[in-house]
Parts: C-alpha cells; structure tokens; sequence
C-alpha cells in the first residue's frame, strides 16, 4: 500500500485536544482536601476517555491492559476504579466544564475550521433543542425533574438544551456546552426549556460575545419573550411556526394575501423531480396579546411527484426572492441537532443509567456534559484530522471506527492517538509516515 502524506493541523490533531482538554480539567478546583490519592484530572480525563472510546461501561475497560494507553494518549497518571470515579464526580458542578467547551471551541476557530460554515453574511447557523436523555420510575437524584401521574406515582427525568453549529451542506455539527435542565434546589420545583433557553443564551454572550449568529428552533420557541431574549442579546433567528399553534399569525398572513402584500416564488428542481414553492412577507405581528413583536414569515412547500412536504417559519431576516432558497434550507437543518446531536448522547445513552451510575447531586449530568464534550473533539477531527478521516474511510463507519479502535487500545502498548490511527490504517508495523504539519 502507497503511503500517503497527509495534512495535519496539530493544533487540531486528536493528540493536542486531549491535552487541551486536560489542561481545561486542571483548572477545575478540588473540593477535596489536598491529599489525594487519584488527582481530580484524572477522573475527569477517565470519564471522558471512557466516552471518547465509546466504552459501553468503565468495568468495560481491561484495565490491567489499558492503563498504560490511558497514560500516554489521554494523559492519565493514574485511572480510578469505577465506583470512585462515580464517587469523586458526584459533587463536581457541571458549570465547570464550560471553560473546557469554550477552549475547544475557540482552538476551532484559531484553526480557521469554522470559516467554511457561516451560513449568511458571516454568520453561523446554530441550532437550539431540549431533549430528555433519562427517565426512571426508581432511580432518581437531587437534580432529576420529577413528574407526577394521575394515580400520584412519579417518574424522575433528566432533560438538557442542547445547541450546536449546523450547516445545511455539512455532517458535522459543533456542539456548545449544553444547558442542564434539573431541579435546581432539590425540591420538586421543576426547571423548564424556556428558563433553560434563557440561561443558555446569556452565557452564549459571556463565552462568545461577538459571535455572529442565526437561532434555529422548532415551533415550540416561537413566542414573544424567547424572541425577546434573543433580540436583547444580538441574536438572528429562523424558527418554526405551525399554524395549529400561531392561528393569528396565520390569520394575519391570510389578510395580507388578500391585500396583495405577499410575495409568491416557485423553483423548479427538474433533476430531482421537484418544485419549491414559497411565499412571504414582512413584518407581520405574531401574536395579538404582543403586538410589538413583528417578524418576517416564510412557507414554503417542497412538491414532489407523489409526496409534498409543507414547513413555515419567521425570521428576523429581510427575506428576498434571491435568498429565500437559502433560508428554508438553514430552518429545515434544525434536525441536525436531533439527527447528528442527540443521537450520539441516545444511542450510548441508551443504557446510560445502568452503565455508568447516576449519583445523589450532579454525577448523571457531569456524564451527560463530559459525554458532549468527548462528541465535540470527535467532531472537532471530523472537520480537521486527516488521521480520523482516512482511517473513517478505510473502515466506512463510525461505529467499525470505534470498535477498532478500543480493540488496539486493549492490545497493544501506544504512544499516541496518531500511532493508533496509523495503526488502523496501514497495519500496526508500519509506522513511518510523511506528515508535515502546518502551523495553523
Ligand atoms: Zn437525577
């Protein structure tokens, strides 16, 4: 087999966002007294390896064999057992890790790897949804949401509000530090999306207060206060409506039609057999009871042979006939965040509970957030490690990717993460590559 030489950006190499990572995790502080046997870092870094190599369990990890992999690829001086790393997580404040998203985050943008997905006008496409990633009749923490049934049993449930950077013409997402939404004093006082929502954006500015971007949401943000929290801070949206839920916005475009202030556009697909039709217009109030808030409104039907799809959505951006196109395709990406987002958090969250513990104050929701973190330095390689990319291609899935890769780590003695991706490329003797590095 031809070697190939292939391009790394080695400030965005899997090797220096591990480091990264660890260098964000010694910043965390112990509430531990000083003499520690296993450094908090360390259990931190444990966790996250645990995620990073999708481990279905920690008791998954042979760890006489992996030790010394842990060691030099993720940095670990010495691996907790898995009822300590539960134990020593437990009491951590998720708020924490913030920092450590926000790094990767800005080594991305160092990296120039975002550029290429601004969406309009230097802006990025981000997409906002709550998901529910654990529900238990039984077990249950200080944080859980409680629900109360008809016949007064109860079923605890962690949710989050998750957010990523999407593309309409891009697989990879990049996700922000998502919002917990818990129960915040222990009481059965329940936290909510919109609350979330609000939090979430005002450190959204704190971390990122120049970011330029446009809010993806489904109809369910498509309210006069959401739209208000994101106009005090500087944030662009295109969110669903239905009419079963916006009946006077819809009344109102209704109205206009009649009176001749819509505006009608219709492209035709020959290849894919299909005709985009739309019509919009400006500034239209949204609700009666706030009249103040007025928006900008597209529908838009995709008519197939046999099939036609119909979405609408408002917007606070002037919508022409030039870019309407554009726009429908940046409000039908939000499935991205359920599709490329949350799945990974559901599929290894599946067994979420009886793999990795819950805890009695925040140990299900530092899982939750050390596991979307390992998803973004995944994602951060997608987009920027030539190693990830080819051996993804040789292998043709991420899941093959995975397996593999745990396998090596069980088997043999590695340096790095780079040695592992040889390894999976060209067989575990051939070592000695080209790769120049740039310094980018
Ligand atoms: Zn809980």
């Amino acid at each position: 087999m031809a070697s190939v030489a292939l391009k790394v950006r080695k400030h965005l190499s899997a090797d220096a966002l591990f480091r990264l990572v660890h260098t964000g995790f010694d910043h965390i502080p112990d509430y531990r007294p000083a003499d520690v046997d296993i450094a908090l870092p360390d259990v931190l870094m444990s966790a996250f390896a645990m995620f990073s190599l999708k481990a279905p369990s920690l008791l998954a990890f042979d760890k006489e064999r992996t030790e010394g992999n842990l060691h030099t690829i993720y940095g670990i001086q010495r691996v907790p057992c898995d009822t300590y790393m539960r134990e020593i997580l437990d009491p951590v404040s998720p708020k924490w890790l913030r920092p450590v998203f926000t790094s990767v985050f800005r080594q991305l943008q160092r990296g120039k790897a975002l550029e290429s997905r601004t969406f309009l006008d230097g802006h990025y496409l981000l997409a906002l949804d709550g998901t529910e990633y654990f529900s238990s009749k039984t077990i249950h923490c200080a944080s859980c949401l409680h629900r109360v049934h008809r016949n007064g049993s109860l079923t605890y449930a962690h949710q989050l509000l998750g957010a990523a950077i999407i593309h309409p013409d891009q697989r990879a997402v990049i996700p922000l530090m998502p919002e917990p939404i818990i129960n915040r004093d222990g009481t059965d006082k329940n936290d909510c999306e919109r609350n979330a929502a609000k939090r979430f954006v005002a450190k959204l500015r704190q971390d990122h207060p120049h970011l330029k971007l446009i809010v993806t949401e489904d109809s369910l943000s498509s309210n006069a206060p959401h739209i208000e929290t994101l106009q005090d801070h500087d944030l662009h949206y295109i969110l669903g409506v239905k009419e079963g839920d916006h009946a006077y916005l819809f009344q109102e475009v209704q109205a206009a039609e009649h009176a001749g202030r819509v505006i009608s556009y219709e492209r035709h697909d020959r290849a894919a057999g299909l005709v985009h039709r739309f019509r919009f217009l400006h500034d239209v109030p949204l609700h009666a009871s706030h009249a103040e808030v007025r928006v900008n409104f597209i529908e838009y039907w995709e008519m197939g042979q046999d099939k036609v799809q119909h979405f609408s959505w408002i917007t606070d951006l002037r919508v022409t006939k030039r870019h309407v196109f554009h726009l429908m395709r940046g409000g039908r990406a939000r499935w991205k965040i359920e599709n490329e987002t949350f799945n990974t958090l559901k599929n290894q969250g599946s067994h979420f509970e009886h793999n990795y513990g819950h805890g009695e104050q925040h140990l299900s929701v530092v899982f939750a957030m050390l596991m979307m973190l390992a998803f973004l330095v995944d994602q951060a390689q997608q987009l920027c490690c030539a190693w990830f990319r080819a051996v993804w291609r040789k292998l043709g899935s991420k899941r093959l990717l995975w397996e593999r890769m745990r396998a090596l780590c069980y088997t043999y003695a590695l340096t790095s993460m780079r040695q592992l991706f040889e390894a999976l490329l060209y067989g575990f003797k051939r070592s000695s590559l080209l790769i120049p590095m740039d310094s980018s």
